[in-house]
């Protein structure tokens, strides 16, 4: 058993933030990762995925992009490499191929098991990702044994699934991206649409995400939503990082052939059912986009950026000819695999049961435990819009590293 200030569970993005500002403290730690540093970007995701953030915004404390392509998406092993040149330059404590198996109090601390040995610390950090297990609905369940169910976990490339069509469920950032890339390879694409926020890539001359940032958008903090699930809650972006920098509205989709559908409600054998609600949630999500273009017109125009930039013009809204199917036989569409892109869960089943909310979730505010010494990392809307963000994550982390500092002046006190 090693003693230890400050053991940090995950080698992501936020567990590396998080050694960064305690190395910059002077602080004590070790981040303890199942894998290697950024595995689920290594082994997790599928071949083609690119940040939908600029490079630009991979800011993380005491690093940022410096490569040939600020306004570019690098592709996901390059955030991996991102990630371990980020390890590297702090020599952060690492222990790689290291799986935590449990956590318990003890006294004022944490005794942690590993497959490797156990540690005993002050504080605990979870920085195990907010996008942890897929979420599948429980229609899965009812499905024919004979079409291949995927998630985006799972998923690698349109090869890898059998012939014929694809029924993609959800249409945030990645059933969006996945529909395009299936109707590119040639595959009949149907696409069940959730809520979602649709984005233009740019907006007069600029990056959609340059607006957010600059305007403060990602800065909203928690505390000034009325209902913090709301936050929560939240969609991704419906953005994809790609060179020529298209846009990805369910409007040109489905001009290409993929067919909308609403949401999934339902699915026995190779029958699937979906809600009437598609139309309704496309003009919600315009409605909320023309909100935010005016608010960043307003702004261009409050900060005497209108001549520096082109004029305002609006993207087309999204309609459709009709409402979408109700009903749809796979094997009759020649529908072979069902994609879920219906968003993550979180497990932590090595923490004890009182850490946990009855859905699970760690029962945190701003990142603080309800256990002294435990602290949460990189959920999403933890303490602001862009806490999940690697562009987000550094500021938590520092405040993190002030709260464990104070913690250890009061213990010592
Ligand atoms: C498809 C997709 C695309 C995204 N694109 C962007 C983007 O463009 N821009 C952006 O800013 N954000 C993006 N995100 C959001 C976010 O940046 C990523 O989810 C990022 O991986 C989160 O980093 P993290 O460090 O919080 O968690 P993770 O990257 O999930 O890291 C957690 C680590 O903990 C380890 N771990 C888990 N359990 C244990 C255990 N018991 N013991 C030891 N180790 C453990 C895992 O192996 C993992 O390496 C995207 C997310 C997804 C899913």
């Amino acid at each position: 058993m090693r003693t230890i200030e400050t053991v940090i569970v995950g080698g992501g993005q936020a567990g590396l933030a998080m050694g960064r500002c305690l190395t910059d403290r002077g602080r004590d730690y070790v981040v303890l990762e199942r894998g290697r540093v950024g595995e689920r970007w290594r082994s997790e995701r599928w071949d083609s995925l690119r940040l939908l953030t600029p490079n630009w915004m991979s800011r993380l404390p005491g690093h940022s992009y410096r490569g040939p392509e600020p306004d570019g998406f690098m592709a996901k092993g390059e955030v991996a490499d991102y990630l371990t040149a980020y390890a590297r330059s702090f020599a952060a404590p690492l222990e790689e191929g290291t799986t935590v198996l449990s956590a318990a109090r003890d006294g004022a601390g944490w005794r942690v098991e590993t497959d490797r040995g156990g540690w005993r610390a002050r504080n605990l950090v979870v920085a195990t990702g907010n996008c942890d297990v897929p979420r599948v609905p429980e229609a899965a369940s009812g499905l024919a044994a004979g079409v291949q169910q995927v998630t985006t976990k799972t998923y690698r490339n349109s090869e890898a699934l059998p012939e014929g069509g694809v029924l993609i469920v959800g249409a945030s950032a990645t059933g969006a991206q996945l529909a395009d890339e299936l109707h590119r390879a040639g595959r009949d694409v149907v696409l069940a649409v959730g809520r979602h926020n649709r984005l233009p890539r740019s907006y007069r001359g600029r990056d959609i995400m340059w607006w957010l940032d600059r305007m403060g958008i990602l800065d909203r903090s928690i505390d000034d939503l009325r209902d913090p699930e709301d936050g929560r809650r939240e969609p991704s972006l419906q953005l994809v990082g790609a060179a020529e920098r298209r846009p990805l509205d369910l409007g040109s989709l489905a001009a290409r052939g993929v067919r909308l559908a609403g949401r999934l409600i339902g699915a026995s054998g190779s029958t699937v059912r979906f809600d009437d609600g598609l139309g309704e949630r496309l003009a919600g999500a315009d409605e909320k986009l023309f909100a935010l273009l005016e608010r960043v017109d307003r702004y261009a125009a409050a900060h005497g950026l209108d001549d520096r930039l082109p004029a305002p013009s609006r993207p087309r809204s999204v309609t459709l000819p009709d409402s979408g199917p109700e009903e749809l036989n796979l094997a009759a569409a020649g529908i072979r695999s069902v994609l879920w892109a219906t968003g993550f869960r979180r497990t932590y089943p090595w923490l004890p049961a009182e850490a946990l909310d009855e859905r699970g979730e760690i029962r945190q505010r701003h990142g603080r435990g309800a256990q002294p010494g435990l602290y949460v990392l990189g959920l999403q809307f933890m303490t602001r819009r862009r806490s999940s963000f690697i562009d987000g994550v550094g500021r938590d982390a520092e405040e993190l590293a002030g709260a464990i500092d104070r913690r250890h002046a009061a213990l010592a006190a």
